[in-house]
Parts: structure tokens; C-alpha cells; sequence
């Protein structure tokens, strides 16, 4: 099956029916680049930078040392948008484990509450990635996002880190576009606050499904609970779609559910265009789009997103496959 799908490499992701789906990578260093641009991606959807921070005894990268990887980054993917996500430390990505005392630390001070609370850090790295914007298609993507001043702050942020770069004569892509990570609950319920300010939304379904049905991601005794098909989970990544594609952005989904194939159909009948996930899932989600009929999957998805029953769910989720 290796070999069939390797065909698939430079086949457009469209379905039966002729809508063109956007498959984008996700990657934690640029090493990783090669693996995307080997399976075809049409970009990279989520750079987890906070790799770049990790295992480094809490010592942060300096703003050359992470342009430099941002850099690479972008020159790999030649010329396809890479969207380069803000530090998203604490909770299960510690940036120091001896530091990590908080009791709830998934409810605590992590990724862009870490970011506007050392700002310092935030502008080093907001720095770091806009001059790696003079190299390719950047997108900045800032994670964690639910209040409406995070939102306001780290756009500031961004015009700051712009206004330091002009004055040093330092290129930078001037339209660089900025956009959310919808991954709490609060955010998807409330899209218009950053369906106006965004110019993208990228659905964080790891972090979405935890804090919307309180299971900690990464405690084995409640994994039985984690449930990416529970109806709440699947309204509020119906929600943030249509809002988006309304508001006419763009809306990806980069949690594993992107890059589960088991689920590619019924992330297409509820709209979604544009997919990231690791590479090693790329091609197989590339075959199942080219095998899919939105036209027969979205009355079976609308069926799904009307029943609050989990048997029928799931049901009708493998039904999908059958179509
Ligand atoms: C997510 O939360 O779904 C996501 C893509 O980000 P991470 O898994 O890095 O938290
Ligand atoms: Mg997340």
C-alpha cells in the first residue's frame, strides 16, 4: 500500500466531486521539512516552536538562533506557507520540569498566557519569525487563545515586534498573516471576536476535546473518556468552521484528528478544506479525499450532527466510509 500511496505525491487532494482540499504538515523542528515535502504537503499547518525551547534546562533559544531555524524552516518548504506557532510551553510540553509546580498546570499559566506574562520572550520570538518572513510565505499562529485582550495584546505585540524591524532597516513580510488556535471552548463560542481580528483559524481538536469534556490529554485514566465524536466536541468544530468560512477566512483542523483517516469524511461534511497533520498520515487522507463524494457526505454528516445519541455517532461516522 507504501508504494500506491507514493504515487499519490503529486496528485492534487480533490474530491470525486471537485473541491480541492488544502494538506498541510505538521512539524516540531525543520528537520522535518524534508518528511512534508515528501509526502506532498501543501505547506506546513502547525510548527510546534516550542520544540526549539524544549530540553534546554529552561536556557531559551536567542532571536538569531530561532531566525535561523524558522529560516531553515521556510526554505525547505520552498515557497509553500509555513505557519509558525507561537511558544505553546507548559501543561504537557514543560519547558523545565523542574519548574513545574502548578497544581493544574493544563488550566494554568501556558502558551500565550506564558507569552503576555514575559513579554520579553514573546518579542524575541515574534522578532525571530518575522525576519524569517523576508524568506518564504509565513504565517504566525498564536495558541491558546480566549479573551479577547490576549488577542489584542499579542497583535501589539506583533505591531511592536514590526515597528522595532522597520527601524533597524530589517526585511520582514509587511502582510504577514496572524491567526488563532480555537482550541478552548471559549473561543468557539465565541467567533466573532476573533473572526474580525484573525486572518485565519487553526482548530487545536487535542487540546478542544480536553477542555471540553474535562479529560486531562495525557492521563491514561481517564483516556477511555477522551472522545473526539462526543457531540459537544463535534458542534464546536462545526461552529468555528462555518464561522470562519462565513467571515471568509480560512479554518484548518492541525489536531490528530486532521490526520486521522477514519475521520477525514466527516471533517469534509462539516466543511472543512484544510487539513494538517503529521506527514507520515498525509497520503493516506490524500487517498480518502480523492475517494470521497461531498455530495453523499454531507446529508449522512448533517444526520450525524442531529443525533446526541454516541452509538449512532459512531455509527454513522463508519458509515461515512462506506459512501
Ligand atoms: C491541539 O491542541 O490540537 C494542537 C494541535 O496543539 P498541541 O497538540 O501541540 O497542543
Ligand atoms: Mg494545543
Amino acid at each position: 500500500a507504501r508504494k500506491k500511496l507514493g504515487k499519490l505525491k503529486k496528485t492534487p487532494a480533490i474530491t470525486k466531486d471537485g473541491t480541492e482540499i488544502t494538506l498541510l504538515a505538521n512539524i516540531e523542528l525543520p528537520d522535518d521539512c524534508p518528511a512534508a515535502m515528501e509526502a506532498g504537503a501543501n505547506g506546513v499547518g502547525l510548527f510546534r516552536s516550542e520544540f526549539l525551547f524544549m530540553g534546554r534546562k529552561g536556557k531559551m533559544p536567542s532571536e538569531d538562533e530561532q531566525f535561523e531555524q524558522y529560516k531553515k524552516a521556510v526554505v525547505a518548504m520552498k515557497g509553500r506557507p509555513v505557519t509558525i506557532r507561537t511558544l505553546d510551553i507548559g501543561a504537557d510540553k514543560p519547558l523545565d520540569q523542574a519548574e513545574h509546580t502548578a497544581l493544574n498546570p493544563a488550566l494554568g499559566l501556558r502558551a500565550i498566557r506564558y507569552c503576555l506574562a514575559e513579554p520579553q520572550i514573546f518579542l524575541i520570538q515574534l522578532r525571530a519569525i518575522l525576519r524569517a518572513s523576508a524568506f518564504g510565505k509565513v504565517r504566525i499562529l498564536i495558541p491558546m487563545l480566549a479573551h479577547a485582550f490576549e488577542i489584542d495584546q499579542s497583535l501589539a505585540m506583533i505591531a511592536q515586534a514590526k515597528a522595532e524591524l522597520r527601524e533597524e532597516h530589517v526585511k520582514f513580510d509587511e502582510n504577514v498573516d496572524v491567526g488563532a488556535m480555537i482550541e478552548i471552548p471559549a473561543a468557539a463560542l465565541a467567533l466573532p471576536m476573533f473572526v474580525k481580528r484573525m486572518n485565519f483559524l487553526s482548530i487545536g481538536t487535542n487540546d478542544l476535546i480536553q477542555y471540553t469534556l474535562a479529560i486531562d490529554r495525557v492521563d491514561y485514566e481517564v483516556a477511555h473518556l477522551y472522545n473526539p465524536l462526543h457531540p459537544a466536541v463535534l458542534q464546536l468544530i462545526a461552529m468555528t468552521i462555518a464561522a470562519g468560512h462565513k467571515a471568509g477566512i480560512d479554518v484548518a483542523v492541525c489536531g490528530e484528528m486532521a490526520g486521522d483517516v477514519k475521520l477525514t469524511r466527516l471533517l469534509l461534511g462539516l466543511g472543512l478544506r484544510e487539513f494538517s497533520m503529521h506527514p507520515a498520515q498525509l497520503l493516506s487522507v490524500k487517498q480518502e479525499i480523492l475517494n470521497s463524494d461531498l455530495a453523499r457526505i454531507m446529508p449522512q454528516t448533517r444526520k450525524i450532527m442531529r443525533s446526541m445519541e454516541p452509538g449512532v455517532i459512531a455509527d454513522a461516522v463508519e458509515q461515512l466510509q462506506l459512501l
